[in-house]
């Protein structure tokens, strides 16, 4: 296993590691990091969500802690290209996070905001530039900044780059960079047009490559079930009624959250256990003895626990809460499909989680589809009755998928490799759109809102759907994977509860 010890990088960058709490190097950090420590090109297809940043960030960061230089007037000696505004600034937050135990200096600069301040920022110097392409050329028109200086390119999200018709700006700053340089290159798809482009900035690159975060999900039959967060401890006991889940990993967001869940999987009868960073390490060792024994099926687990496991033949990942970075997603349901195997992912989805469900399916470039709640579900405890059942019945945009089968059971060929380690976990609550973000060991601490003070208080309550008994209603008892199920929800709709699946949307 490679470790960043392995790489050679100077121990201020190390330490800086250790206090962002990473302990591994991702798969495109193992692969880039020491091509760009020989001081080779690269040129690499890696999404976001894989550690990237630090891929590219942490040799350029050794390099300049290597060979220290005076600051030149209105020059820099690294930059870093971004399509993005949000994108440029998480970049120059990683450098600093990671250089900041080096005295080098980071700028950010964008369209959109007075270009007057970035001028003044660039007037002595920097060491790391971090630029969208439209900014970074007017600032070279007025005379703020002079690429003839830069040692190290960097551009990110190229795809992105030509989308947002960065083409030209990009042929026009080649021309500005000294030819003898050192370039890395990141796109998450590599068609002909960014290859040739990465050509035009590439000289004999090593080329590296991680399969997609989407991938991952792409192989996991998902769906998601829309319910209030007072009905989600009996949903889950509803499902783990199903014997076909024999193996099943739960994610809460929070130690507390997964706590409660299992002293409800207790109070019903289901052997379960909890796993997180409150418990003793004799405690968590016991829980994963238990689960991959299987005298114990269910493990609860958060984020920052789940990292360290790795047990093979997990049959089902429910996601009880949503977490609030898409990245996390991809990697929870990845437990579910280790190398190469076929995984199932159901995820709960209260009204708060479904802006989190919609980053998801923006990151996974996939639809999650739809699954009635199991006809008969009982009513939440009175305590934490919040649900309007016709609401929870609705799926996005009120759209329910009728009749469409679950996907729930075995049958999907799986390819591609799961991501060894999981850069997102314990990210804390709050929420983080698209990439980068804080880094991990700056995230807010675990144990924020409890699971069950997510509700709302009811309005006016209506009886929840288990306490109206529907015409032709079977037991909620779940079918083992592959039979059939069907049954009538209250509102008159066809439903297939707990089928196999043949396909995604
Ligand atoms: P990126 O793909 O660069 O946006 O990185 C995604 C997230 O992973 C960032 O929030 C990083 O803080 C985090 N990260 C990057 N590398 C590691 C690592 N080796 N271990 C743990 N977290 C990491």
């Amino acid at each position: 296993m490679t470790l960043f010890t392995d790489f050679g990088l100077a121990q201020p960058i190390l330490k800086a590691l250790s206090a962002e709490g990473y302990e591994k190097p991702t798969p495109i950090q193992a692969q880039t990091i020491p091509y760009a420590m020989e001081g080779r090109d690269v040129c690499g297809i890696a999404q976001t969500g894989t550690g990237k940043t630090a891929a590219f960030a942490l040799p350029i960061l050794h390099r300049l802690s290597e060979t220290p230089k005076p600051r030149k007037h209105k020059s820099a000696r690294v930059l870093v290209l971004s399509p993005t505004r949000e994108l440029a600034s998480q970049i120059a937050d990683s450098f600093k996070a990671y250089g900041r135990n080096l005295r080098l200096t980071t700028e950010v600069v964008f369209g959109g905001v007075t270009i007057s301040r970035q001028e003044k920022a660039l007037m002595n110097g920097v060491d790391v530039l971090v630029a969208t392409p439209g900014r970074l050329i007017d600032l070279v028109d007025r005379r703020a900044l002079s690429l003839r200086d830069i040692e190290i390119l960097v551009l990110d999200e190229a795809d992105q780059m030509l989308d947002l018709g960065f083409i030209h700006a990009l042929k026009r700053i080649v021309t500005l960079l000294p030819k003898e340089r050192q370039s890395l290159f990141f796109s998450a798809t590599m068609p002909k047009t960014i290859s040739t482009l990465a050509e035009s900035f590439l000289r004999n690159p090593a080329h590296v490559a991680v399969t997609p975060v989407a991938t991952t999900a792409e192989r996991v039959e998902q769906s998601v079930i829309f319910v209030q967060t007072g009905r989600k401890q009996v949903l889950l006991e509803t499902l783990l009624r199903d014997p076909s889940i024999d193996r099943v990993l739960v994610f809460t967001r929070t130690k507390h959250g997964a706590d409660k869940v299992v002293r409800g999987l207790d109070k019903a009868g289901i052997v379960g256990a909890a796993i997180h960073g409150n418990k003793s390490q004799p405690q968590r060792e016991r829980a994963l003895a238990g689960f991959r024994d299987g005298t114990c099926r269910v493990l609860v687990a958060t984020d920052i626990a789940a990292r360290g496991i790795d047990v093979e033949g997990v049959s089902h990942v429910i996601n009880y809460d949503l977490p609030n970075v898409p990245e996390s997603y991809v990697h929870r349901i990845g437990r579910t499909a280790r190398a190469g195997a076929t995984g199932l992912a159901i995820s709960f989805c209260n009204d708060e989680e479904k802006a989190y469900l919609k980053d998801i399916e923006k990151l996974t470039r996939l639809k999650v589809p739809v699954m009635p709640l199991p006809e008969g579900l009982p009513a939440a405890p009175a305590a934490s009755e919040s649900s309007d059942p016709r609401r929870e019945q609705s799926g996005r945009n009120g759209q329910q998928q009728r009749g469409r089968p679950a996907p729930h059971a075995r049958g999907h060929q799986g390819h591609g490799q799961a991501r060894s380690a999981d850069p997102n976990a314990d990210r804390g609550p709050k929420r983080r759109r698209g990439r980068g973000g804080k880094p991990a060991g700056n995230g807010q601490p675990q144990g924020g809102q409890p699971a069950g003070n997510q509700q709302r208080p009811a309005q006016a309550q209506r009886p929840a759907q288990g306490q109206r008994p529907a015409q032709g209603q079977r037991p909620a008892q779940a079918k083992p994977a592959g039979q059939r199920s069907e049954g009538r929800r209250g509102d008159g709709a066809q439903v297939a509860w707990l089928e196999k699946s043949p396909r995604r949307r």
